[in-house]
Parts: C-alpha cells; sequence; structure tokens
C-alpha cells in the first residue's frame, strides 16, 4: 500500500508488469502452473526467491537429500513423452539427479523465458478498486496481476533461528534447507547434528565416515525404514516406463498418491498371515510398510501397537547398545503417525567409534555459546559446525512469512495466527483469486506423493481459472460456510486417526505459538480428488463469482 510519500516514490522508480496471472514459486507445482496457464494464453510469469527452478530441491542440497518416494511414481503425468524421454538412474534418485530433472521439464516445455529469478515476494494486496493483486518484491518489483497462485511448498519455511546465542556460535551453524552450494568442508571437523526427521536422519548417516567426530542430538526418536535402492539398468528403465499408463491410471486415486493402497484389513487376517505380510510389505525397502499396509494401524491403538512393536524389533535387532535402544527407539507413539524416513545403515552409523548420540529428551538444549551447544546440565558440546536438521514451519509458514492481504486489509498473518484455514487447501475465504498449493487441509508432504497432488491442485486451479474465462469472470471467493464445511469435514477425518493424538510438525506443534490443527487432509489422497472434482464440475458451489 501506498502509505507514505517515500512509497510512492518506490513505486514510482520500481519496475511494473501487468499480467493476468503470477505464480509464486518455481518448484514442482509452480513449473506444472506456469505451463498450464501459459496453455490457457495467460499471460503469466513464474518468480521464485532462488537462482534457479527446483524448489525443493534446489534449497535442500545437504549431504545424503534423497527422494524417499519412487523416482518413477514423483514424475509428472500428464504427458508421455515427457516422462518417457526421462531416466532415472536408480529408485530412489538424489537431490542432484532431481534437481537436473527439474531443468529437463523446464527446458523441455520452454518455461524459462516466463520465469524470474532471485525475486522475492514480500506482501501482496488486494486492490477493491482494480480488484487484482498487487505484489511487491524485496528487489521493489511491483506485479499487478488478476490471478495469484502461490505454490511456495509445503516444507520451504525453515527453522533457523530456534536457539539462543546462535549467533554467538565461532563455527558455523547450516539449516539444511539452506545448504551453501558449494558445499561444506567437513573433514577433519567435529559436527553436531540437531534433530532425527527424514533429514536428519539422511545426513547423518552420509557423513559419519566423513567427519572426525559427529554428536547427534535426539529428542524423539524415529520409526524407519531401510531403503532397497538398486541401481537401475536400461531393462529397468524400459519395465518401469512401460508402466506409464498404468501409473497414470492408478495413482491419482490411492490413499497416498502412489502405485499402491492400503489393501489389507488387519481383522480379516490371521496372526500368521499377518506376520507375514508385515514382513512382506517391509522386504519391499520403501514406504509402502506406512502407506501401503494395513489401514487400520492410523485408527485402532492395538493394531497400531502391533504393527509399531513389529518396526521396533527391526529396529532392536540392529542395536548393540541398550543404552541407544531406549534413545532411539520409539515407544510411546506409534509407527505412521509421524513421517517414517527411509534409512541406509542409519542406525549402524551409532556405531562407528566417531558418533556419539546425545540425548536431549531430558536434558535439553539451552543455548548455543561460542564453542558449542549447552545443555540444562550445564555440560557444553564443543563443535565446529552446527547442522540444523530441525525442520519447517509447514504447510502455512511460506505464506505467513510474506505479507498478504486480502479483502477489507485482512492479513493471512494475523488470520492464521489465530486458526488455519482454507477451503479444500485451494482458496481462502476473504482472499478472491489468490489460489494456493500445498497449503494447509490438503493432502500433502505428510501423507502423499507431492507430485500427485501438486499435479491435482495445479490441474484445479487452472480449471477453475479456465471457467472463469470462459464464462467472462474475473473474480472468485470461497463463501465462507463453504470453508467452514470444509475445515469441518477435514477436521472430523483428522480427529479420527491418530495422528492427531500425537505432537509433531502435522500438527504444527513444532513452531512455537502455532496453532494446532492437523495439516495435511488425511482423508486420502483420491477421496480429496474427488471432492474437488465434484466441486468443479457443479460450477463451484459455495463460491461468489462475477
Ligand atoms: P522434522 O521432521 O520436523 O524434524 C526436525 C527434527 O529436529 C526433529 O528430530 C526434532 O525433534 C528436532 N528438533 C527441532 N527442534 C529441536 C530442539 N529444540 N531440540 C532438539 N531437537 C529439535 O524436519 P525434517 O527432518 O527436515 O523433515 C521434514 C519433512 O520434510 C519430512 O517429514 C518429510 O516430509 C520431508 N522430507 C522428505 C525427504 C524425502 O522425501 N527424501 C527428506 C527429508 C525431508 P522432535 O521430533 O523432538 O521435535
Amino acid at each position: 500500500m501506498l502509505d507514505t510519500a517515500e512509497d510512492c516514490k518506490a513505486a514510482v522508480d520500481s519496475k511494473y508488469t501487468r499480467l493476468d496471472a503470477l505464480v509464486i514459486g518455481a518448484g514442482i507445482a509452480g513449473i506444472y502452473q506456469l505451463y498450464q496457464l501459459r496453455e490457457l494464453d495467460l499471460d503469466v510469469m513464474c518468480v521464485d526467491s532462488a537462482p534457479d527452478v527446483g524448489g525443493t530441491w534446489y534449497w535442500n542440497r545437504y549431504p545424503g537429500a534423497r527422494l524417499d518416494s519412487d523416482g518413477p511414481l514423483y514424475q509428472y503425468i500428464f504427458s508421455e513423452e515427457l516422462y518417457k524421454d526421462w531416466s532415472w538412474s536408480e529408485r530412489f534418485p538424489g537431490q542432484e539427479e532431481i534437481e537436473k530433472w527439474t531443468h529437463y521439464v523446464v527446458d523441455k516445455l520452454d518455461l524459462r523465458k516466463d520465469m524470474q529469478f532471485k525475486t522475492t515476494v514480500e506482501r501482496a494486496f488486494f486492490d477493491e478498486l482494480t480488484k487484482r493483486w498487487i505484489v511487491v518484491t524485496t528487489e521493489g518489483e511491483i506485479f499487478d496481476t488478476l490471478y495469484l497462485i502461490t505454490c511456495c511448498g509445503m516444507l520451504s519455511a525453515p527453522m533457523t533461528d530456534v536457539f539462543h546465542g546462535q549467533e554467538t556460535f565461532k563455527g558455523n551453524i547450516f539449516h539444511t534447507a539452506r545448504w551453501p552450494q558449494d558445499g561444506v568442508e567437513l573433514e577433519g571437523k567435529r559436527v553436531g547434528v540437531i534433530g532425527i526427521g527424514a533429514t536428519g536422519i539422511q545426513v547423518i548417516q552420509t557423513i559419519a565416515d566423513k567427519v572426525e567426530k559427529l554428536k547427534v542430538f535426539v529428542r524423539t526418536p524415529q520409526y524407519i525404514l531401510p531403503m532397497k535402492n538398486p541401481k537401475y539398468d536400461e531393462e529397468d528403465v524400459a519395465a518401469y516406463k512401460s508402466r506409464f499408463d498404468e501409473i497414470q491410471k492408478v495413482i491419482p486415486h490411492t490413499f497416498a498418491g502412489v502405485d499402491y493402497d492400503l489393501p489389507f484389513r488387519w481383522h480379516d487376517c490371521t496372526p500368521e498371515q499377518r506376520a507375514q505380510l508385515l514382513e512382506d510389505i517391509y522386504q519391499d525397502g520403501s514406504l509402502k510398510m506406512w502407506l501401503g499396509s494395513f489401514a487400520e494401524m492410523y485408527f485402532d491403538k492395538d493394531v497400531s501397537e502391533e504393527v509399531s512393536e513389529f518396526i521396533r524389533g527391526k529396529m532392536r535387532e540392529r542395536l548393540k547398545d541398550p543404552k541407544l535402544i531406549e534413545m532411539l527407539v520409539p515407544s510411546d507413539y506409534g509407527f505412521g503417525i509421524r513421517r517414517v524416513p527411509l534409512e541406509t545403515n542409519y542406525l549402524e552409523t551409532y556405531h562407528r567409534p566417531n558418533v556419539e548420540a546425545v540425548s536431549v529428551k531430558d536434558n535439553p538444549i539451552v543455548e548455543v555459546v561460542p564453542e558449542g551447544i549447552k545443555l540444562a546440565d550445564g555440560t557444553v558440546h564443543e563443535l565446529d559446525i552446527i547442522v540444523m536438521a530441525t525442520g519447517f514451519d509447514a504447510g502455512s509458514g511460506a505464506l505467513t512469512r510474506m505479507d498478504i492481504r486480502g479483502r477489507e486489509g485482512r492479513s493471512l498473518t494475523d488470520d492464521w495466527s489465530r486458526d488455519i484455514r482454507t477451503t479444500m487447501g485451494l482458496m481462502i475465504h476473504g482472499y478472491p483469486n489468490l489460489f494456493t498449493t500445498a497449503v494447509p487441509l490438503a493432502p500433502s508432504a505428510a501423507l502423499c506423493n507431492m507430485t500427485t497432488c501438486l499435479q491435482q491442485q495445479t490441474e484445479w486451479i487452472a480449471d477453475c481459472i479456465h471457467y472463469l474465462e470462459d464464462n467472462g469472470l474475473s473474480y472468485i471467493e470461497p463463501d465462507e460456510n463453504t470453508e467452514s464445511a470444509w475445515v469441518e469435514h477435514h477436521d472430523e477425518t483428522a480427529n479420527a486417526n491418530l495422528i492427531s493424538k500425537t505432537e509433531s510438525w502435522y500438527l504444527g506443534a513444532n513452531v512455537p505459538g502455532k496453532p494446532r490443527r492437523v495439516l495435511s487432509y488425511t482423508g486420502g489422497v483420491g477421496t480429496y480428488r474427488k471432492k474437488c472434482s465434484e466441486v468443479a464440475e457443479a460450477g463451484y458451489p459455495g463460491f461468489t463469482k462475477r
């Protein structure tokens, strides 16, 4: 808003671009959204604060960063040619290969000419006179756009400033999602890793044999699954590509957007059958154990306990030291209730002489001091490098860290500091013509193969804009009661799930002051898709359009 003379002066000096649509974020969602809106013949641009495309795969270049969805399921499936002209070298590709794939897609679809990098959206406000969004960047540029689409990622607002005294540390602190492009010299260094989520685990297992000393600060233990990651030869690649039609047909409709569902019913199986099924699925070496076994583990405490005990047994077998078992094997929550990481020799890493697990459960980190990390009992762990694998302000953080103002000047940051609400994760009441992806109340990283969810969400958005254009409309906003009905359905589904009973980033519990709500839609990708399609097919009832 032009509040002061300085604002007016700055506005006059700014580069100004008028558009039909602006896409924020050049990751998995933004790339495809830009393509779709360009296909609609809209004047559209995509901006990103990073120097290049990739989104999460640009930023998360920490040692060991790797996909834990199967590569062939993670690709875009809207174009057979785009799918088949790319070949993965292994089942679970590493960050570098996925980043290259994003470049391949952007170049093949010739999207770069409509992308602008090193462009950070600072604020965006809905101008009630023109019914358009005015978007201002930190670089001082202004975009004036009819539609604003956020493709900012579910896990893109890193928790970087967590501990008192971080600025006093004499060594270097790196958050995993802000890892330097040139890498970090770890050889001969005393390194501390804080966090054993999916990220921390990948870092720990990768750097343990490179550093002089590795201290892992462990708070909540994690269930883990060993990854089986075969290299693909020509025959393997041909085999997965030959499944394109099947993949395209199946994955949009399953529970987690992958090529399997939750097919087994615990109570229909004998104890012997259950044990055999668990063992067989475990041997797949993928997230199938979590997203493709017994649905009851999400709802029934007894089933959850039995499946959890199976995994605990597998973990205990690999750990020699009872102290490590106590620290690293979860006991007070169920398998699959927090995000399950895939790993390779992660537990064995703790048996190395240069690796130490430091429990910070009852003796928490109180601050970072110049020498290293200080715990509540006064112990100081001296370090040269601190790796913060401390996660993200998931789902909402990317948007609340911008200043987004809707109708009557309402602030999304303020609104979501009280209650995080969306309409199907695609629009927000009070924010007309603002479309969102990877935000709360839609399926997301928590329980979904992200590319599947993001393709569906961006397609819904493109269809909606197409509908508006076709019908001579230029304004859409979900009504308050439409949003309330979705929030209620979301909560009802989530509250029946054991996920809602355990603290984790799934509920926003890792961010001080964040209002609690299960962030991701837990009703399944297929169900969500159906509900979204029904709204579109009915001509968006419960949305104000003009
Ligand atoms: P995360 O799961 O939120 O883990 C953060 C870790 O930091 C937890 O172990 C947490 O402990 C710890 N932590 C935070 N504050 C702490 C404190 N004050 N003291 C001690 N420990 C503290 O974050 P993430 O590992 O970055 O993973 C986030 C999500 O990204 C994953 O769940 C997954 O969806 C996605 N991801 C995907 C891949 C992949 O596909 N390959 C890889 C990495 C990440 P508590 O648990 O006790 O809070």
